[in-house]
């Protein structure tokens, strides 16, 4: 009799790669695989392979690698002033004291931090909300870093905050939350410009990004500035 496993069809399979039926040699192989395939992105045969290099390299290799990743997990802190991934209390964005405090940009996680960090165009510090709200997902405000935020806002150090999330239904609600929040209080709160992609031809964008780049035009001499 087939085996449970091997009920399903070889196509259905091959349309999750991550469930292909695999017989290993080694229990200790399994399990290092099965634990890698639960990484994101990495299905069991991606896994397999990546337990497989790690094997052929010296020892030292995967014991450097496995501390690393402990010690990452362990000993990692959350910044206490913008909950930034850093090593100590402070990051070192707020703990550099030439980048401009008043000035705060709003973002979702740290990934936003370091897109907007390489573009060298931003000296302010930022706040890491940990995500949007998105109630289909069950991330309301009370799962974010909005109280400190609203507590930073309403102490009257900013002067400016910058809502910069992503385009998306989650991203805007977000932000409405977060303004009516802080309503009244004394802060120019702003939103990164949405509009056309450098190198993107005008009749392939889409109307609600051509159409709030109209509406969010700026002086062309501004442009020539920031180009
Ligand atoms: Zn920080």
């Amino acid at each position: 009799m087939a085996s449970e496993r091997h009920r399903f069809s070889e196509a259905f399979l091959l349309s999750f790669p991550q469930y292909l039926p695999m017989d290993f040699s080694s229990k200790l192989l399994e399990n290092a695989v099965n634990e890698m395939s639960q990484l994101p992105g990495i299905g069991k045969r991606t896994a397999l392979r990546l337990v497989l290099h790690l094997l052929k390299q010296p020892e030292a290799r995967t014991i450097q690698l496995s501390q690393s990743l402990q010690h990452m997990r362990t000993q990692i802190n959350f910044c206490e002033n913008c909950h930034n991934i850093s090593d100590s209390k402070l990051c070192e964005i707020c703990a550099n004291s030439n980048r401009d405090e008043r000035i705060v940009c709003v973002v979702e996680d740290i990934r936003d931090v370091m897109a907007i960090e390489n573009t060298s165009q931003f000296r302010g510090h930022y706040h890491v909300l940990g995500g949007k709200i998105s109630p289909m997902d069950g991330v309301g405000p009370g799962d974010l870093n909005i109280t400190s935020l609203v507590e930073k806002v309403k102490s009257g150090k900013i002067i400016e905050l910058i809502l910069a999330l992503s385009s998306t239904m989650e991203g805007d609600t977000t932000n409405f939350y977060i303004f009516k929040q802080i309503e009244g209080c004394n802060v120019i709160t702003t939103t990164i410009a949405r509009g056309i992609s450098v190198g993107d031809e005008l009749e392939y964008a889409d109307e609600v990004t051509l159409g709030r780049s109209i509406i969010n035009r700026i002086p062309f001499e501004t442009s020539l500035k920031s180009s």
